[in-house]
């Protein structure tokens, strides 16, 4: 770190504006990808409460947020604390990259960085990752590793592109071999009743209180996301006043169809009858982890790739395991893994290194191993 001269310092403050002003456009496409609102159309931000436009001098990064104190200047209507996040979480990993590495890889990592962050703030609040983060995150680390073929420690571009392509595929296959064994050993898919068990479904407020025998649960529990089903094999069923028999309820969280009818839960007060089986045909992630995981793979390559996906399963573990233990969620509850991967690729990615030397001591430890090793 000895001298740091002033052409450094200057290229290290503008690693970091950048970022931060990376960062006010990944919020834009926290907010609008998942709403499938155009990134660029309209071009000025709007305040999500009153939809006006946001001037330009309302809009700096990280120092408007703190200007307003956090409150749009038309309607003072919240602005979420995590726009700030964002800005300031981005102009730091910017900048931690510049430092770290060479200029071509520390670009490219930006590219990857801004990736992460997206599909992490997004995957908290909807439970997926768009098409564009996941599959564009392929072919930008595609393109990153025939540009810069550092990235995956290879001096030929061919080779680099391959690399990348193979771990991407890699990543791809090892999480969705993760996901298969975890639904074996995790899974609490099928609950066989000895005989016909009473349950009832009451609803309060924007939940419900799901009852099945003596056992207890909230609705939301069952659902993470939009496309989840519980279905529900009943020798009777009634639905508010309505009567059914030998039917399957086909749940999703806001709706029930049996046969051809169609309720609106929200429209719904009360549900109860006699049930021979329930069923969870839910995966326990979608398909954007694993495109997710191949993105990461692209631009960090495959010791990347079990470093994301080591580290993020420990982490997820421990934290799953303590909102557990907390008795915050129950077996079934939300946990997007997203988020997850993208701090294992982060480790990989500032300390991947340092990780590789520990875990060798691990394997061989003591005196025996060679000093050139
Ligand atoms: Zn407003």
């Amino acid at each position: 770190m000895t001298g740091l001269g002033p052409y450094e310092l200057i290229l290290q403050v503008f690693a970091f504006f950048l970022g931060a002003a990376v960062g006010s456009f990944l919020n834009v496409c926290i907010y609008r990808l998942p709403r499938d609102l155009s990134v660029n159309q309209p071009r000025r931000s709007f305040c999500p409460a009153c939809k006006q436009s946001i001037p330009w001098h309302q809009n700096l990064p990280l120092l408007s947020w703190l200007l307003l104190r956090g409150k749009c200047a038309q309607c003072g209507s919240r602005i979420a604390f995590r726009y700030f996040v964002v800005e300031l979480l981005t102009a730091l990993l910017f900048l931690a990259a510049w430092v770290e590495f060479p200029g071509p890889v520390a670009i490219a990592y930006w590219l990857l960085i801004a990736l992460l962050i997206v599909a992490t703030f997004i995957d908290f609040e909807h439970f997926i990752i768009p098409d564009e983060i996941t599959i564009g995150g392929v072919v930008a680390g595609l393109i990153a590793s025939f540009v810069v073929p550092e990235l995956m420690a290879q001096e030929s571009r061919l080779l680099a592109v391959l690399y990348s392509l193979g771990s991407a595929a890699l990543g791809y296959a090892l999480l969705w071999l993760v996901l298969e064994g975890g639904k074996k050993a995790f899974g609490k898919k099928r609950m066989r009743m000895a005989e016909p068990t009473a349950f009832s479904w009451m609803r309060e407020g924007d939940d419900a209180e799901f009852v099945v025998g003596s056992e207890r649960s909230t609705w939301s529990d069952y659902f993470a996301r939009e496309s989840d089903l519980l279905l529900m094999h009943c020798s009777t069923a009634q639905v508010d006043e309505r009567e059914f028999e030998n039917v399957t309820l086909q749940f999703h969280f806001d709706s029930l169809t049996i046969g051809r009818e169609s309720f609106q839960l929200d429209e719904v007060n009360r549900i109860c009858g006699m049930v021979r089986e329930l069923q969870i045909p839910r995966e326990a992630m979608g398909r954007g982890d694993l495109k997710f995981i191949a993105s990461i793979g692209a631009f960090l390559g495959w010791r990347g790739v079990l470093c994301s996906i080591f580290a993020g399963s420990l982490v997820g573990s421990l934290v799953g395991l303590t909102t557990m233990v907390l008795g915050r969620r129950a077996w079934s509850a939300k946990i997007p893994f997203g988020p997850y991967l993208a701090v294992g690729a982060l480790l990989w990615m500032f300390f991947g290194q340092q990780l590789l030397a520990w875990y060798v001591g691990l394997l061989a430890p003591g005196p025996t191993v060679d000093a050139n090793f």
